[in-house]
């Protein structure tokens, strides 16, 4: 999330107990025990999609978050143990090899970081207020701080984890799921960012995570017609250069694919009827380029494929497509790269989690688990669907 980031903020600014979560749990390792399965029905998909109930994913989030203490801000000592844990828990997952799991270091594009920075303020912020406004100044030295921690950035080596399983028989039909792996908080009255406090990030972006390692569980006891790569993007809190690295160097393959578009994975734990303004549950959001931009009906084919099967395996949570170009995520290159995209996330215009976004209090215990499990079965359902040909 980085756009709204100045918007954001500001309404952020009340203050909240920093919360030091203290939580401990047995450790509990998921394998799913049984035989291949190659489903056939929506009834045989939904069996599929039962291995993991909401308790587990429950686990999953809780051991992601505990395994990456105390946050998972780029380059801190959370970070690197959050990738050994997904790398670990991947190996787990997959304990045959069915997939191949990639590590790719890059070097992130720091410039063009900065510079989406420095537009940022001078689109949102320079129009709007005069230098004298204690809300320019506030706003122009976050701008400054991001610059400079940017160039302290340079010489960082980023890191993907990619895991994927081709496909037997159409190994050239592709989706990506992604989901963005690290951290990021800020002081509520100088925006500067927080790097040495707990940041649980269990709904930005554990929830996501979880949802993409529940998936590698399931997909690694099938045998698969197409192909489905999962993505655990680096450094999206930080101008969204995991993913920029990331379709930099695959553009060209995916191109030459029959490539579906990326499924990104963003913020799908905060649920609530009471901060809604519908004060409505499950009403979840799907975004997509806006109609008249290019690539809109590629988008559209996307989410279509996923929503129109999706919404037969669960009641709990839906997606509503919203073509506004959403622009908060690492879905954002693809679409530069003319590739298609959607983000399957919160409902950002009527139950955004404001509170607990980029503070300490983003834990586990916020999360909204039903909902988290009706978008596994919502999203997974429909990736199932389109992968096995489910009439
Ligand atoms: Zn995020």
């Amino acid at each position: 999330m980085k756009k709204k980031i100045l918007a954001t903020l500001i309404f952020t600014l009340s203050s909240f107990n920093t919360n030091l979560y203290a939580l401990s749990f047995a450790q509990t390792t998921l394998f799913l025990k049984g035989t291949e399965v190659a489903p056939k029905s929506i009834a045989e998909t939904k069996k599929s999609l039962d291995t993991l109930s909401q308790e587990n994913l429950n686990d999953l989030l809780r051991e992601f978050v505990k395994g990456s203490r105390p946050n998972r801000f780029v380059g801190s000592v959370g970070h690197s143990k959050s990738r050994q844990f997904l790398i670990d828990a991947i190996k787990s997952s997959d304990p045959d090899n069915s997939g191949m799991l990639v590590v790719d270091d890059f070097k992130p594009d720091v410039a063009w970081a900065q510079k989406l920075y420095r537009d940022d303020f001078e689109r949102e912020v320079v129009p709007n207020f005069k230098p004298s406004d204690p809300k320019y100044k506030i706003w122009k030295d976050f701008t400054d701080h991001m610059v400079s921690e940017f160039d302290q950035l340079k010489s960082f080596t980023g890191k993907n984890i990619i895991w994927e399983k081709k496909g037997l028989s159409k190994a050239d039909e592709i989706i990506i799921v992604g989901a963005h792996y690290d951290t990021i908080a800020h002081d509520k009255k100088t925006l500067r960012l927080k790097t040495d406090v707990e940041m649980p990030g269990a709904d930005d972006n554990g929830s996501g995570v979880t949802i993409a390692l529940a998936m590698i569980k399931v997909l690694a006891r099938m045998q698969l017609p197409k192909t489905v790569r999962i993505v655990f993007f680096d450094m999206e809190e930080m101008g969204f250069l995991g993913s920029r690295a990331y379709v930099e160097k695959y553009r060209t393959e995916l191109k030459q694919k029959k490539f579906m578009g990326l499924i990104n994975l963003e913020m799908l734990g905060n649920d609530t009827v009471t901060g809604d303004t519908k004060k409505k549950s499950g009403n979840m959001r799907a975004y997509i380029r806006k109609d008249q931009e290019k690539g809109h009906a590629d988008d559209a084919k996307l989410v279509n494929l996923i929503n129109n099967k999706g919404s037969k395996f669960t009641q709990v949570t839906s997606f509503e497509v919203v073509s506004n170009s959403f622009n908060q995520s690492d879905h954002i290159h693809f679409w530069e790269a003319g590739l298609p995209a959607v983000t399957y996330s919160e409902n950002w215009e009527d139950d955004f989690n404001r509170e607990r976004y980029h503070t300490s209090n983003d834990f586990p215990e916020a999360i909204n688990f039903k909902t988290l499990h009706g978008s596994y079965q919502f999203i997974f359902g429909g990736l199932l669907s389109w992968c096995f040909d489910i009439p």
